[in-house]
């Protein structure tokens, strides 16, 4: 074991034996390794429209797009942001980048022009992949910051190439490219423990680790196989979906059933026609389940595993779904984006269901090592001790794109990944998270970074200071609202708050409440106090 200060280190593995992931392959050649078994297969199905591709189909289309995308002068590294809701464009999209040796960024579609130009501009974006409703958001920068626009609809904007200029290309003119494992494939944006959202630079051999960690092995069915068909309702710019959807689902050759929005009866209708046997959801979605009225109309039995992530799960909840769908198993993963993403899944996927207990978000992924730190000492701490959860292996990111002082505060010298969640690991090597040591709010799963809100408010002159927090909602989760101290002589409202924010930022970014007050909490430091001010929320503040 490892001495620490001269103690040994505690460290958590999973109770499967490691495996061996072919991590030296480039992305895509992973994912698509084993394609002549399932070349005939249906692939992607748009649940919008019917249509399908298969295994060959997107392989070709992957390719061709790569080649697209090196005609219109994208090159090895460069940035392509992929602006889409789920469609079958957006694997594409995806797999070209991992194809050229070019990287993918990922943001919400629904995003401010404001938040989108940020994510061009820290990451270098040289294409936008976007639809027609999306294009005036971009066009207002794309010249100026040399962008080229991409639109997937029929209806091109002017001034926009179609996709079809991608999907359309000659395969033959892709250039040769030497891809590296430690080649940066996808960059999702995430605020991690602290400030503002940063570039997370994941790279092939982190994503291939990653994926091999759920699905490959021994036993081929810990979570998925070809047989499956998955539902992919969560947004693929999430690296959730991505990973753990997206990725794991095309290395097994299953069915992937994309929906574009999430709609509780178009979903369950979609479940049953195409017979949807692993649901991979988020706590707001299973509680859409758990309350529809029309549960009963639909023939749910295909479906066999409903994993839940993203956010925590209440335990009752959780009972309430598994009444529902007693065939089916109902297991959490947890995700962080800077760790791959997954650090723990439930095992009960596996071929021999192994234990699974309520609130468990499941046991450590195989290939890598977990320990749980005592935040005062920094010892590791042993079984059914709360401690942050910190995670070693392949997987995790390379960092932060651009900003190694950031990074070195996740990651330490010794390669483990503080998370800034607090869990502890019990007999059964079931992880539990019991609290959130970092800012990050989570409203439904979406990441809300409070600093990014506090820099806004702190830029309107009725506002001397301010801090911003998460409050427990029923429907979301949590939701940020706002500490404010106002300027001298300023008479701002409320509402004026909340809508100059809303002006800047995406739905779930809103501000809910304003509470004034005379000072904003600090430690001697100037940190500001954000544990004493959820205390005072959960107290009942302020009445
Ligand atoms: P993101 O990087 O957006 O995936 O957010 C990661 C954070 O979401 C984690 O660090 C946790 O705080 C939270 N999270 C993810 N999965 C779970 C889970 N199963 N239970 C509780 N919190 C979770």
């Amino acid at each position: 074991p490892e001495l620490i200060n001269g103690e040994a280190d505690i460290i958590f593995r999973s109770k499967l034996p490691d495996i061996y992931i072919p991590n030296h392959l480039p992305l895509h050649s992973y994912v698509f390794e084993n394609i002549s078994k399932v070349e005939s297969r249906p692939c992607l199905i748009n649940g919008s429209t019917g249509k399908v591709y298969t295994y060959a189909e997107v392989e070709l289309i992957a390719r061709k797009v790569a080649s697209g995308f090196n005609k219109i002068g994208i090159q090895q590294y460069q940035v392509i942001m992929i602006l889409l809701p789920n469609c079958p464009e957006f694997v594409f999209s995806f797999l070209g980048a991992s194809y050229l040796g070019a990287t993918a960024t990922m943001a919400n579609p629904f995003f401010t022009p404001a938040e989108i130009l940020k994510q061009v501009e820290a990451s270098n974006t040289r294409l936008i992949i976007t639809q027609a409703c999306h294009v005036d958001k971009v066009k207002e920068f794309s010249k100026e910051k040399n962008v080229q626009i991409v639109c997937i609809d029929d209806t091109v904007p002017d001034g926009c190439l179609h996709f079809s200029e991608l999907s359309q290309a000659e395969e033959a003119d892709l250039p040769e490219v030497d891809i590296r494992p430690d080649d940066v494939v996808a960059l999702p944006y995430s605020s991690g423990t602290t400030g503002l959202p940063k570039g997370v630079m994941l790279t092939h051999q982190g994503l291939v680790t990653s994926v091999g960690q759920q699905v490959d092995g021994e036993n081929p069915n810990l979570y998925f196989h070809s047989e499956d068909v998955i539902l992919c309702v969560l947004p693929m710019f999430h690296i959730y979906a991505l990973n753990s959807i997206m990725l794991c689902g095309l290395r097994v050759g299953a069915t992937i059933l994309i929906m574009q929005k999430f709609e509780i009866n178009s979903l369950l209708q979609l479940a049953e026609k195409h017979k949807v046997t692993v649901a991979p959801i988020v706590p707001p979605i299973v509680l859409a389940i758990a309350k529809s009225p029309d549960i009963n109309k639909y023939d749910l039995s295909s479906i066999r595993i409903m994993k839940s992530g993203a956010a925590p799960l209440g335990k009752e909840l959780e009972d309430t779904v598994r009444a529902k769908f007693p065939n089916a198993v109902l297991g959490q993963g947890y995700g962080m984006t800077e760790a791959g993403p997954v650090l723990a899944m439930c095992l009960s996927f596996a071929k021999e269901p192994l234990s699974i207990k309520a609130g468990a978000c499941g046991t450590v992924v195989r290939n890598a090592e977990m320990k749980i730190l005592d935040p005062d000492t920094g010892k590791s701490l042993p079984r059914n001790q709360p401690g942050e959860i910190c995670i070693r292996g392949a997987q995790i990111m390379k960092g932060y794109l651009n900003n190694s002082e950031a990074t070195k505060e996740t990651i330490d010298q010794d390669g483990w990944l503080h998370t800034g969640d607090v869990g502890f690991i019990d007999d059964d090597d079931e992880l539990f998270i019991v609290d959130r040591l970092k800012e990050l709010i989570k409203y439904k799963g979406f990441q809300v970074a409070p600093a990014e809100l506090e820099a806004m408010l702190l830029s309107h002159q009725g506002i001397h200071d301010c801090a911003v927090v998460a409050m427990k909602d029923d429907a979301a989760g949590e939701v940020p609202v706002a500490f404010v101290v106002k300027s001298n002589d300023s008479q701002i409202t409320e509402d004026e708050i909340k809508q100059f924010i809303s002006k800047q930022v995406v739905f779930y970014k809103r501000i809910n409440r304003v509470f004034f007050m005379e000072a904003i909490p600090k430690a001697p430091s100037g940190k500001i106090l954000r544990k004493d001010l959820r205390a005072k929320l959960a107290a009942g503040y302020p009445n």
